[in-house]
């Protein structure tokens, strides 16, 4: 067993490696006609132990096909590990000041609400540079000796259609895990850099310094369900799919899509493509872009509200 010295060193070479991506990397810009700016400001990391009983919980909150860290571990082709030796990593990808303060006011027109373009712009070319990300940290790893691998980037991800709509790994429940935030009312994962992020993780055996969770309460962080506050999240979504009794989940997909018809094909020469998959089988050569008005402008846009407070009061 190492020391938690070597352990919390291992933590503070992996962000200070992803920092340097983050601040140098090519992938890490808008085109040049969008200003060429950042699209992500710096990062943060939580580590979450394999073995922490949170991760069976999710088969019943989630859906019964999310995997565990170990199970995705041998579903990307990884070698047996003990689960106590293994480990996630989230990373918190923020979007850039410029990106938050542009995107606040969206296009209107008669029939619908759309995000600006520079945030679809950078939401799309967001996932390359993520994707890059996380292949470039998995080589660090690999070079210092250690094994890793992503459940994203993997044959085993796939968004689940079984009556319920969900992923065989939520990189929001993974960095809950995690110890980086809660959920929000409008189900997006408050940080300490807000909720207006993007999110990936990897699995990995190398020593690390497990991030405590703050609060058992999953939604901790939000002031609505804190305070009774806010609802700023709600006022913002054209077509209520967050009230006071939650989010709804098949509102906020449905219109999602009607954004991306809208959108895609006046953009569709400067968007980047990708794959998916839906029910295990792949689509290719798609663009993927979002909606997300529900995070611009409002209280948890780039912090923690409820940062300076300490709210444990019912159990996850
Ligand atoms: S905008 Fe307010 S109510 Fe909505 S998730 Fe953020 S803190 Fe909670
Ligand atoms: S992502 Fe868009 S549709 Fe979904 S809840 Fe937020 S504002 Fe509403």
């Amino acid at each position: 067993m190492e020391q938690p010295s070597i352990r919390l060193e291992m933590n503070d070479e992996i962000l200070k490696f992803l920092k340097g991506e983050f601040e140098s990397s090519e992938l890490n810009r808008l085109p040049e006609s969008y200003g060429g700016g950042k699209i992500f400001a710096t990062p943060l990391i939580g580590v979450a132990q394999a073995g922490d009983p949170i991760f069976q919980r999710y088969k019943e909150i989630i859906g019964p096909e999310h995997l565990t860290p170990l199970e995705m571990w041998l579903a990307c082709g990884q070698d047996y590990n003990r689960v106590s030796s293994l480990s996630t990593i989230s990373i918190v990808f923020p979007f850039d000041k410029q990106i938050r303060n542009e995107s606040i006011n969206p296009i209107e027109s008669r029939r619908m609400i759309i995000p600006p373009e520079i945030y679809t712009i950078a939401r799309n070319f967001g996932n390359e540079f993520k994707r890059a990300t996380i292949l470039k940290t998995i080589k660090f790893l690999n070079e210092k000796g250690y094994d890793a691998t992503s459940g994203m980037l993997s044959d085993a991800y796939t968004i689940v259609l079984k009556g319920k709509f969900y992923t065989t790994w939520s990189e929001r429940y993974i960095a809950m895990a995690s110890g980086l935030g809660t959920l929000g009312l409008h189900e997006g994962l408050i940080t300490e850099l807000g909720s207006n992020i993007r999110l990936g993780s990897i699995i990995t055996n190398a020593p690390l310094k497990f991030t405590p969770r703050k609060t058992q309460e999953p939604h901790a962080n939000c002031l609505y369900f804190a305070k009774g506050t806010c609802k700023e999240c709600a006022e913002k979504c054209p077509v209520n799919a967050i009230t006071e009794k939650g989010y709804n989940k098949i509102k906020c997909n449905k219109y999602r899509m009607k954004i991306a018809r809208k959108i895609i094909p006046p953009l569709r020469s400067k968007l980047k493509m990708e794959t998916r998959r839906v029910n295990w089988k792949l689509k290719q050569d798609i663009s993927i872009v979002g909606c997300e008005l529900c995070q611009f402008g409002v209280k948890c846009t780039d912090n923690n509200p409820m940062a300076s407070h300490h709210v444990d009061f019912f159990s996850f």
